[in-house]
């Protein structure tokens, strides 16, 4: 069975095959170390690259392959890391600049964010359909990148979402081949937390998150996509705040509105995600080495005004 497997990594990447044989044996019989797990990893980023074909050889290996005590865990957590997500970004990661590679992202933007207006009960922040334009016109001056990545579906291993956005680098990171509304949700979500960036603010990680994810129900709800009922936060989001700010049924002083922000708060606080940092406060004003982020965001949302 696991000759099989090597068979398949060979195929992929011959390096990455290499230590695996030389962690499992000859026989293919044994399990991956901890240490073997490194070996691994470095295999996979030693050009500071992850190709979509070594995400795959990984892909494999997390599914497929015998390991030992806690060295899955490690791979995985080595997988999270900014390095890794970065030599991912560089070899499996397309950087989208042309207008027409930023046609779906524009859209995106311009048809599903025109509803979403409201005032967050945790971070205090009003989000606008403004926020969204000034971000759109941000990503199209290039002052802020977007990357599709061919993973082979490594972030579902590594728990890391289908969209990610640094703000250290102002990168936005989608996976490739999600459907329509799929991307578009995500998106919405992902340019949700560019605009918490490019506006400095400063709050707790549930509130960041919960944020964006009403904004995303909001796009949801605006492209007629159904979402099922559960307890995961796009679920709650969409059938509870989101739903309500789509309706325009959110309000300060409205306490329905304030409990259905808490129990998304409470499912972001639930989900694997997030377990470990909600309670964090993050400042994304730190996080603006060279550009004064906040006053670029307020020239733009200015000139975007007046020419409405
Ligand atoms: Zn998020």
């Amino acid at each position: 069975m696991s000759s099989e497997l090597y068979t398949k990594l060979r195929r992929l990447d011959r390096g990455i095959a290499a230590a695996y044989k030389s962690a499992v044996g000859s026989s293919y019989r044994g399990s991956i170390s901890k240490r073997e797990a490194r070996v691994i990893f470095n295999k996979a980023v030693d050009n500071e690259r992850i190709s979509t074909k070594e995400a795959k050889a990984l892909v494999l290996i997390i599914d497929d392959a015998r390991f030992g005590t806690d060295a899955k865990e490690y791979l995985i957590k080595k997988l999270k890391t900014s390095a890794a997500k970065e030599a991912l970004r560089d070899g499996s990661g397309k950087l989208l600049l042309a207008s027409s590679e930023l046609a779906k992202l524009n859209n995106a933007l311009k048809q599903f964010t025109n509803k979403i207006n409201f005032k967050s009960p945790g971070s205090n922040i009003r989000y606008t359909p403004r926020d969204y334009s000034v971000i759109k016109y941000l990503i199209n001056e290039h002052w802020l990148f977007v990357y599709e990545l061919k993973d082979s579906g490594l972030h579902k291993r590594t728990k890391t979402g289908k969209g990610v956005y640094f703000s250290s680098s102002d990168e936005l990171y989608l996976v490739a081949g999600l459907g329509s509304k799929s991307y578009a949700s995500m998106t919405v979500h992902e340019v949700t937390h560019a605009i918490q960036d490019w506006r400095d603010i400063r709050s707790k990680v549930k509130y960041i998150e919960a944020d964006a994810y009403v904004a995303q129900a909001v796009a949801n709800h605006t492209m007629g996509r159904s979402i099922s009922e559960g307890n995961k936060p796009w679920q709650v989001a969409y059938h509870g705040a989101g739903k309500m700010v789509y309706e325009n049924r959110d309000g300060s002083r409205n306490q329905a509105w304030k409990d259905a922000y808490q129990d998304l708060v409470q499912a972001v606080e639930g989900h694997g995600l997030y377990s470990h940092k909600h309670n964090k406060r993050r400042n994304y004003r730190e996080n603006s080495p060279v550009v004064d982020e906040r006053k670029v965001y307020r020239i733009i949302l200015r000139k975007l005004t007046r020419r409405r």
